[in-house]
């Protein structure tokens, strides 16, 4: 896995964005959720 941009959080699968870490979810600034952290795909 590529190494987070920003050490916020890992980039978005689909755009490589930053994801930024909220209450316990990966969110992308342009597809919203992306992992929440009871899913077991990370
Ligand atoms: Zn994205």
């Amino acid at each position: 896995m590529a190494k987070p941009a920003r050490g916020d959080g890992p980039p978005c699968p689909r755009c490589e964005a930053s994801l930024y870490k909220r209450h316990c979810k990966y969110v992308c600034p342009q597809h919203g959720v992306i992992y929440d952290c009871s899913d077991p795909f990370r």
